[in-house]
């Protein structure tokens, strides 16, 4: 079953990082023409952290202060110090003034824009954070969505879907990589629902199955249901009316082969619902974020 709607959502989720990137470089642009090159400075950093991660670049804030005689010929060197908390580093009225900022006639007001573009600019990375942790809940739900798909096809080489080359050569590119990452949860979710609908089929057939009266459904609103064909309600023409059940496995009691195949979908249907759950937390994040910005 292919699913748009989920396949856009994993693309609005990689794409709301790349788009809080975009806008937190020119933030970081705007902060630096609003300082003029000298001991004080408070400017934006990015770097790439080197682990293949799924969070790079990584944001922080730099002072800049001016060592002077630090370099051969007594040239002043200037070094960058990592700041957990910007806004304390810009000059205050009434402070001594230490901040380039403060230097010049226009000090007061380029203070002021500085707060404003520096706060905001806290307020975006914080927002990328915890679209970062969602994109990674996400990978890990994914993972064991995948582990639970190779527990349940025994005997069947671990196989790759095609073109699904991600786990063998990731890809260099942070964004893309973030895109591979949510593009694969959708994969999972079909590979699982192809997997399920072998499982009603084969569960169908068996003896204790149709005794019981036990069937394993998708519903129109592609949700998996247990459910038993009751007769008693309905219409004289005896047509089976199915009511939803919590617990299949006592329908097939005895028979091992059909208590086995309802084991197995009940697996897929656990691994199926945390991965569903985290796959919509993290997509209404991500519409929230573009929403707002
Ligand atoms: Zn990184």
């Amino acid at each position: 079953m292919t699913c748009p709607t989920r396949r856009e959502r994993a693309l609005a989720l990689a794409n709301a990082i790349a788009y809080l990137d975009q806008r937190l470089k020119r933030r970081g642009a705007e902060i630096r023409k609003f300082q003029p090159k000298a001991s004080g400075a408070v400017l934006l950093e990015s770097y790439d952290c080197g682990k293949n991660c799924l969070g790079c670049a990584h944001y922080r804030w730099g002072l800049w202060i001016a060592h002077p005689g630090r370099w051969p010929g007594g040239r002043t060197a200037f070094l960058c110090h990592r700041v957990r908390y910007p806004l304390r580093h810009l000059p205050r009225p009434g402070r001594r003034r230490t901040s380039p900022a403060a230097a010049d006639e226009e000090a007061p007001g380029r203070v002021i824009l500085l707060q404003v573009l520096i706060s905001e600019t806290q307020s975006l990375i914080r927002t990328r954070t915890s679209l970062v942790r969602a994109l990674d809940r996400l990978r890990r739900a994914n993972a064991a969505a995948k582990a639970a798909l190779q527990v349940n096809t025994p005997g069947t080489a671990p196989h790759r879907p095609v073109g699904a080359t991600a786990d063998a050569r990731p890809p260099i590119d942070p964004q893309a990589r973030r895109l591979a990452a949510a593009l694969d949860a959708v994969r999972t979710l079909e590979r699982i629902d192809q997997r399920l609908l072998a499982i009603a089929s084969d569960l169908r057939k068996t003896p204790a199955a149709r005794r019981g009266r036990l069937q394993l459904r998708q519903t129109a609103a592609a949700r998996w249901v247990w459910v038993t064909l009751d007769y008693t309600h309905g219409s004289r023409l005896r047509v089976p009316h199915p009511v939803e059940i919590t617990d299949p496995g006592r329908r097939v009691h005895g028979d091992e082969h059909a208590r086995a195949l309802v084991r197995k979908a009940r697996r897929l249907l656990d691994a199926r619902r945390r991965l569903i759950t985290t796959f919509a937390n993290a997509s209404r994040l991500s519409s929230r974020i573009v929403g707002r910005y």
